[in-house]
């Protein structure tokens, strides 16, 4: 008899952005004329640079000749793009990584997703609240969550992240976190982590033999000189650190697929009788036997982004988004919003007024001025009471749905 997976059962069905369709779709059954723009959902909507385009087509062009074919690549990723890796994201910042410490992957959902297969199934894990759900359901597929009861895992610590502590989360006491998830700059309340913070950390990894996950996606939207991109920007995070890299929101490659985890030689986990395991080793057994290689196409792609003209191509549409993020923070805030996030980040976090839960919120904003946010609690308990906006659209779809909040706000 074939059993399933018990645990894919204890999985919660609501799935945030499912459940956002469904009420959006009921709003467009009644107001079949409405025109619905979305801050809601996180995919980019600007197209590829040239650079990523040109490099993309040559990379087909070789794929049509005998001698420029590539069947299976390297499982860890061709060594043109991670050379171009280290020698552009980290050496410029100080940190020396070796080329066998880069893996490269189909996006960083993957990874942030699998990496937890390394680990026992009882490693006690904690995550800031609100958080990237990826993080959480991964570990409740293999068992690590306990159960769930009034929106909360039990097995899992939740450390919030609010507007009360200025979104910097406090250090977990009592019994030891074994694995701790960080993303910065987070999604979804775009708030960013100073060096000083990010070494609390790394220190408390060090000297609980824990392990930090953190999760770099947004780096490319720090604009603070001080912030760091990488948390081996601290001392001692090789020794504790994984650190995992998306060229989606970097360069528009939601829909390309391709991004990387660093996995240091340094970092070892412990079994019971308390060996050291070197996590480097494991990770490539894992991504031999599972993983057969991000394609080469998207490899150049990703390669290109690093040459002169991508690097400057790459930026401008990284300034669009920021430029939104400035707008969408303004009218807010003058439309006595209190507002977080967006200066480093994408994403807009923003206080719901008078008490208002997310969803209550989100229903008004739909039917008051026909724009659709992220309600806060989707992403966790200490999410209620807030939403999120994203940096996303164009500039004139932005643009609209700002003076229709206005024109909600304001009664006219
Ligand atoms: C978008 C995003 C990613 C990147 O996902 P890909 O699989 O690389 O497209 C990773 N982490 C967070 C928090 C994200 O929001």
């Amino acid at each position: 008899m074939a059993l399933v997976n018990i645990h894919f059962l204890n999985l919660q069905n609501n799935y945030l952005f499912a459940d956002i369709a469904k009420k959006v779709n009921a709003f467009r059954v009644m107001h079949p004329k409405a025109d619905v723009i979305s801050l809601g959902i996180g995919d980019v909507t600007q197209p590829l640079c040239p650079a990523v385009i040109e490099a993309m087509h040559k990379a087909v062009d070789e794929m049509a000749t005998a001698e420029g074919f590539r069947g299976y690549g390297p499982e860890q990723g061709y060594a043109f793009l991670r050379e171009a890796i280290l020698k552009n994201d980290f050496v410029p910042r100080g940190v020396r990584l070796s080329i066998d410490e880069v893996f490269i992957n189909d996006g960083a959902k993957s990874d942030t997703g699998n990496f937890q297969e390394l680990l026992h199934w009882d490693n006690f894990i904690g995550v800031t609240d609100p958080i990237y759900p990826v993080y959480i359901d991964s570990n409740v597929m293999i068992g690590r969550c306990g159960t769930y009861r009034d929106g909360r895992w039990t097995n899992v610590r939740y450390m919030p992240t609010t507007a009360e502590n200025g979104f910097i989360p406090e250090l977990p006491k009592g019994r030891p976190v074994d694995v701790i998830y960080l993303c910065y700059p987070n999604n979804p309340t775009g708030t960013v982590i100073t060096k000083q913070e990010l070494r609390k950390w790394v220190n408390y990894a060090l000297k609980n033999d824990a392990l930090i996950l953190f999760d770099a996606a947004y780096q490319a939207y720090i604009q603070d000189p001080e912030i760091p991109h990488s948390i081996y920007e601290i001392r001692g995070a090789r020794k504790c650190a994984i650190e995992f890299r998306s060229f989606s929101k970097t360069a528009g490659f939601t829909g390309v697929r391709c991004g990387y985890t660093i996995v240091p030689k340094d970092v070892s986990v412990s079994t019971f009788e308390g060996e050291r395991i070197p996590l480097n080793q494991l990770w490539l057994r894992r991504q031999c036997t599972k993983f057969n290689g991000t394609s080469y196409i998207s490899q150049r792609a990703a390669e290109a982004i690093y040459s002169p003209e991508g690097k400057q191509q790459v930026q401008q549409t990284i300034d669009y988004y920021m430029q939104n993020a400035k707008k969408m923070l303004s009218v807010l805030h003058n439309l006595g919003f209190e507002c977080y996030g967006g200066e480093n980040a994408p994403y807009i976090w923003m206080r719901t007024p008078d008490g208002m839960g997310s969803w209550q919120f989100f229903e008004a904003l739909l039917y008051g001025a026909n724009v659709v946010c992220t309600p806060g609690v989707g992403f966790g308990p200490s999410g209620e009471g807030y939403v999120r906006f994203t940096a996303f659209g164009s500039h004139e779809r932005t643009q609209e749905a700002l003076l229709r909040i206005e024109k909600w706000q304001r009664g006219v």
